[in-house]
C-alpha cells in the first residue's frame, strides 16, 4: 500500500515540475491555476500522511519554517568575479583591440546579453538537486541564502532530463520584476510600511530577510548567464552554457546577440539601449563576453575581473535645468513637502517643470539652492527627482537654503507654527482645521477608488473649504443644491460658478455614496495604515463599522500572530484559527518539525491594530458618530470573497480574469485588482488561456500584448477598462 503513495508522490512531483516548467520558463502553461493547485495540495496531503516519504527537493519544501538566527557564510568553489564598468564606446573599442591582438590571428565571437540590475547568485546543484545558493559576497566567500532563494517560483529544485552532472553550479541574477516591485510597494503602501527606492533595493532588502516565509511573498525571479564549478559536464562556449541551462529548466533570458566585430558589438548594444523600456524588468547595460571558453583561457584575466568580459553601462536619462523656486506642499496628514519648480525642460519622453526635493534634509544633503542649476533624472515610471546640483554654475552670492526660513516657520496655507514629526524624516503642520489639509483630505474622499465623487475635483474642494461650506468630508451632505450652485469658482472681480447641473451632479453622487460598499468608505475616511487593498479587505470581512470598530476578527489577528510562537495555548490557537482561516485572512504553511504556522495573507497585525486604535480614538468615533446621524450604514461582504449586497453592481464581472499590465492613470494596480474582485472578477499576473482580458496601460511592453493576440484574447485600453467598471 505504501508503495503506491510512494509511486504517485513520485509521479505528483515530476508533473508539477513538469508545469512549473511550462509556467514560468515557456510562459505556456498547460493547465488551470485550479488544476496546478489540486496536483499540489495533492501532494501535499500525501506527503503529510507519509512524512518518512519527503525530500528536501519536493516542490512542497520551498519555503521552511523557523526563521534563521544569521546567515552562515561560506567560501566559493571558484571566485565569483564582477565585471569591469564602462559607459563609453572608447573603452568597448579599446576591449575589442586588447581581445584581437590577444587571439592573434583568430576569429573571434562575442555574446551580448541584457545586464539586469538585480543581486548576483550562485547556486549550487549536487547530482542534479538544488544544494545551496550562496550571494557573491566578496567574491572569496558570500552568504548562504539557500532557504530564501529556494523560495523563487521559476528556480527548479531539480534539473530537467536524465544523468545530470555530479557538480553543477549556475550563476546568475535574482531580481524583481517592474510589475511584481510595484505591486509590492503598493501593498507596503497600504500596510503603512516604507516603500522601496527601486526593484534592486528591493531585491537586495529581501535577499536579506532571516524570515523565509516572507521573502516566500515577495514577487522575486531569476535568470542565469554564467557558470562556477561544473563536475561531469564539458561545456565549451557560452551559447552551449546558455542552452545548457535552458535544458535544465534555468532560466535565461530571451535577448540574445553575437558579433564578431566591434561595428556589430555597438550595433547590439544600440538596439538593446532602444528596446530595454521593453523589458518586464530593469536592464542597466549590455554584456559583451567572448563565447569561446578556450579563447577566454587564452585572455585569462586581471587581478580584479576577466579580461574576455565587459559590462557596458547606460546613463539613466538626466538633464540639467534652472530651479527657480522652492515651493512647499501640504499633505493630507500635514507633511510639508518640498517641490522643485524648475524652468520646464524635455526629459524622457516627457516635459518637465516640477520634481520632487523629499524633504528638508534631502536638501541640505545635497546643498540645493534657488538659482542653482540641477540635473534632474527620470528612472522608468518614478516621479522625476533632483540628483544633484550642477557644481560651477552656482550664481555669485546665493545663499544655503533653509527650509524652516523659507517657511517663516509657518505653514503655507494656514500659519500654524510648523513642528518637526520625530517620526519621519519631515515637517509637519500640526493643525487639523489647516485648509490646504482639509482640501487635500476632500479630494481623498472623493477619489476614484474611495467614493468616485467625479464633480469634486481639486479646484471645487478648495473653493468649499475656502468658502467655508466644508471643513471636513462630511459636511458635504448638508450642502444644498442653492449653495453649491452659487458656489464661485473664480475670484471675487471675475466669478465663475459652479453651476446648478454640476450642484444637481454632485449631490446625486453624494447620495449614491450611500449605498458604497464598506471598502471604498474605509478608503474615503483615510485610516492610518489602510489602503485600497487594505480597505478591501477589511470591507470583505466584516458586515459594517459597527463590526468592524471593535472587530473581534482583528483582535483574533493579533493575538495569533504575536502568540503562536510565545506560548499561546493549543487549543487558543486552534479556536483563533478555525475563526480567521475560512475568512483567509491567515493561511498555515508547513514546518519541517512541529505544527504548521500562521502567516497573514492581505492584513497584518500592526495595520489590524492601527485600525482598531483608529476606531477607539476620539477620530475615529467622531466619524462614527456623524455617519450613524447623517444614517450612513455601509455593508460589507460577510463572508471570503462575498461582495456587499449593498453594491448595484455586485458580480458584473463574475467568471471573467483580468490580467493588469503597464501603468494606469486613474488608479494603481493595486486598486485596479481590489475593484475587479470586488465586482466578482479573478485577476492573474500573467496572460494564458484562461484570461478573458488584458488590461493595457501607459508603456505596455509589445511582448505581452502580442501574446495576448495570439491567444485570442481581448486587449483593451484604460478607458475600456473604466468602462467595465461602472
Ligand atoms: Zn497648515
Amino acid at each position: 500500500m505504501s508503495t503506491d503513495f510512494a509511486a504517485r508522490i513520485l509521479q505528483l512531483r515530476t508533473l508539477i515540475r513538469h508545469h512549473d516548467y511550462l509556467y514560468y520558463q515557456e510562459a505556456k502553461p498547460e493547465i488551470s491555476d485550479q488544476e496546478y493547485d489540486a496536483l499540489y495540495a495533492e501532494l501535499y496531503r500525501l506527503e503529510e500522511a507519509h512524512p518518512e516519504l519527503i525530500t528536501a527537493d519536493s516542490p512542497t519544501r520551498r519555503v521552511s519554517g523557523a526563521p534563521l538566527s544569521a546567515f552562515v557564510t561560506r567560501k566559493h568553489s571558484l571566485p565569483m568575479l564582477s565585471l569591469d564598468n564602462t559607459y563609453n564606446a572608447a573603452d568597448l573599442q579599446r576591449f575589442h583591440e586588447y581581445v584581437s591582438r590577444g587571439l592573434g590571428s583568430q576569429n573571434v565571437c562575442y555574446s551580448i546579453e541584457p545586464k539586469v540590475d538585480g543581486v548576483s547568485i550562485s547556486v549550487r546543484y549536487e547530482n542534479g538537486v538544488f544544494a545551496c545558493a550562496l550571494t557573491r559576497g566578496n567574491g572569496k566567500e558570500g552568504d548562504d541564502v539557500s532557504e530564501n532563494v529556494k523560495t523563487i517560483p521559476s528556480l527548479p529544485l531539480v534539473l530537467l532530463g536524465e544523468h545530470p552532472p555530479a557538480v553543477f553550479e549556475a550563476r546568475g541574477e535574482v531580481f524583481m520584476s517592474s510589475q511584481g516591485f510595484a505591486s509590492l510597494n503598493a501593498r507596503r503602501l497600504a500596510a503603512g510600511e516604507d516603500e522601496f527606492a527601486n526593484p534592486r533595493n528591493a531585491t537586495a532588502g529581501t535577499l536579506k530577510q532571516l524570515d523565509p516565509r516572507v521573502v516566500a511573498q515577495r514577487p522575486l525571479d531569476i535568470v542565469f548567464y554564467a557558470q562556477g564549478e561544473i563536475d561531469g559536464l564539458e561545456i565549451t562556449s557560452q551559447a552551449e552554457l546558455l542552452q545548457k541551462f535552458k535544458d535544465y529548466g534555468l532560466k535565461t533570458q530571451k535577448w540574445l546577440r553575437f558579433a564578431n566585430d566591434f561595428s556589430g558589438i555597438l550595433a547590439a548594444v544600440d538596439e538593446l539601449k532602444n528596446c530595454k523600456s521593453q523589458f518586464p524588468y530593469d536592464i542597466d547595460g549590455a554584456v559583451i563576453k567572448v563565447d569561446d571558453f578556450a579563447q577566454r583561457e587564452i585572455l585569462g584575466m586581471t587581478a580584479k575581473a576577466p579580461s574576455w568580459a565587459k559590462a557596458f553601462k547606460y546613463e539613466p536619462e538626466r538633464c540639467e535645468t534652472l530651479l527657480k523656486d522652492i515651493t512647499v506642499q501640504v499633505g493630507r496628514t500635514g507633511v510639508l513637502t518640498p517641490v522643485a519648480e524648475l524652468e520646464p525642460v524635455l526629459l524622457a519622453g516627457s516635459t518637465i517643470s516640477r520634481a520632487t526635493l523629499h524633504n528638508a534634509d534631502e536638501i541640505s544633503r545635497k546643498d540645493i539652492r534657488i538659482g542653482d542649476t540641477v540635473r534632474i533624472e527620470k528612472a522608468g515610471e518614478v516621479i522625476p527627482a533632483v540628483v544633484e546640483v550642477v557644481p560651477g554654475k552656482r550664481p555669485a552670492g546665493s545663499q544655503p537654503f533653509d527650509f524652516v526660513a523659507h517657511l517663516d516657520q509657518r505653514c503655507p496655507s494656514c500659519g500654524s507654527e510648523i513642528v518637526r514629526d520625530p517620526q519621519f524624516v519631515a515637517w509637519r503642520c500640526p493643525n487639523l482645521q489647516c485648509p490646504a489639509q482639509n482640501v487635500r483630505r476632500l479630494e481623498y474622499f472623493a477619489a476614484r477608488n474611495a467614493l468616485d465623487l467625479q464633480s469634486l475635483g481639486g479646484v471645487v474642494a478648495a473653493a468649499l473649504v475656502e468658502r467655508g461650506l466644508v471643513s471636513e468630508p462630511l459636511d458635504l451632505f448638508a450642502l444644498t443644491l442653492e449653495q453649491l450652485g452659487t458656489l464661485n469658482l473664480g475670484s471675487d472681480d471675475q466669478p465663475r460658478l459652479f453651476g446648478h447641473k454640476n450642484a444637481a451632479k454632485l449631490l446625486a453622487a453624494l447620495e449614491r455614496t450611500r449605498t458604497l460598499p464598506l471598502a471604498n468608505w474605509l478608503q474615503a475616511m483615510g485610516i492610518p495604515e489602510v489602503g485600497a487593498a487594505t480597505a478591501f479587505h477589511l470591507g470583505r470581512t466584516h458586515r459594517n463599522l459597527a463590526e468592524l470598530a471593535k472587530s473581534p476578527k482583528l483582535l483574533a489577528l493579533c493575538e495569533i500572530m504575536s502568540g503562536q510562537d510565545s506560548g499561546l495555548p493549543a487549543d487558543r490557537l486552534e479556536e483563533l484559527a478555525a475563526l480567521l482561516l475560512p475568512l483567509e485572512l491567515i493561511k498555515s504553511t508547513s514546518r519541517k518539525n512541529g505544527p504548521p504556522a500562521y502567516v497573514t495573507t492581505s492584513i497584518g497585525p500592526k495595520t489590524a491594530q492601527a485600525v482598531l486604535d483608529f476606531f477607539a480614538a476620539d477620530a475615529g468615533q467622531y466619524w462614527l458618530r456623524r455617519l450613524a446621524a447623517l444614517g450612513i450604514d455601509p455593508a460589507g461582504g460577510t463572508a471570503a470573497g462575498e461582495a456587499s449586497p449593498a453594491s448595484g453592481a455586485t458580480g458584473n464581472l463574475a467568471g471573467q480574469t483580468f490580467v493588469l499590465t503597464g501603468t494606469l492613470q486613474s488608479m494603481d494596480r493595486e486598486t485596479a485588482a481590489a475593484r475587479i474582485r470586488a465586482l466578482g472578477g479573478n485577476v492573474a499576473s500573467a496572460v494564458s488561456r484562461n484570461t478573458t482580458y488584458l488590461v493595457a496601460g501607459e508603456n505596455t511592453g509589445a511582448r505581452k500584448t502580442e501574446k495576448a493576440q495570439e491567444l485570442g484574447i481581448k486587449v483593451i485600453n484604460e478607458a475600456e477598462f473604466l468602462a467595465l467598471l461602472m
